[in-house]
């Protein structure tokens, strides 16, 4: 069976001399491995398609369990992110956490979006790589079913004014009053989360913080995803390397 669908390179390993393997992050499909024969052949127009960050229309044919490229035409490669090690290194990470948090073979659209909006955002330099990288983590762990709970105190059940404590493994808060453990967080994080949560992918970057509160939300939804997903990222690791 044949089947057309777009999709974005999450991930490729070279076999012999011409070959590939590419793991694509598709909107109708999620995240499927996929046999591209003859794609590093210095003429094959399956090249630039199947290298990483590449967002191409892809014909594939399906059977015995495996996905065969038959032909791609390319829609976007990202340009802007290949000749800058920092923002190649940040689109590598958002890659890891695409095969880390989006399931295989499921319908995956929202996901594809937060990744693609957040490349474009982070090639044309529209928000500060740290900001970029936030929303993405934030946004990608709540479709995946990680959303912190933000609407209320989780003791006394008020929606607070002012700082207030979230805990990183239950990804629920206290208000002063109640106090409890957790990270001390301002109001402005606090309604920084809500309106990444709350809003559509296309709106995730409609807002703006203070210097500080940047940095405590950088900071919170970071430690928030390394929280909830016991995982050690080499791809994270790398791009604190090279901005260090
Ligand atoms: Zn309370």
């Amino acid at each position: 069976m044949a089947i057309h669908t777009k999709g974005l390179v999450l991930k490729v390993s070279d076999i012999g001399e011409s070959d590939r393997v590419v793991t694509l992050l598709t909107d109708d499909y999620g995240v499927i491995r996929a046999f591209a024969n003859r794609a590093k052949k210095m003429n094959s127009k399956m090249q630039s398609s199947t290298q990483l960050l590449s967002y191409s229309d892809f014909s594939v044919y399906t059977g015995n369990n495996s996905y065969i490229i038959d032909s791609a035409e390319v829609i976007e490669v990202f340009f802007g992110l290949r000749n800058d090690i920092e923002k190649l290194a940040l689109g590598q990470y958002f890659c890891s956490l695409a095969l880390e948090l989006i399931p295989e073979g499921e319908p995956s659209s929202e996901s594809l979006r937060v990744i693609l909006n957040s490349l474009s955002f982070l090639q044309n330099e529209k928000r500060s790589r740290e900001f970029i990288k936030a929303v993405t983590e934030l946004k990608l762990l709540s479709i995946a079913g990680f959303a912190p709970n933000v609407e209320a105190c989780s003791s006394c059940g008020k929606s607070p004014s002012g700082d207030v404590f979230f805990n990183l493994n239950s990804g629920r808060f206290t208000c002063r009053d109640c106090s409890g453990n957790g990270k001390r967080i301002s109001a402005g994080i606090l309604t920084a989360l809500r309106f990444v949560i709350y809003n559509p992918v296309d709106r995730m970057y409609s807002f703006a913080l203070s210097p500080d509160d940047m940095l405590g939300f950088s900071h919170l939804c970071e430690s928030f995803l390394l929280a909830q997903t016991k995982k050690e990222f080499k791809t994270l690791n790398f791009y604190k390397s090279v901005i260090s």
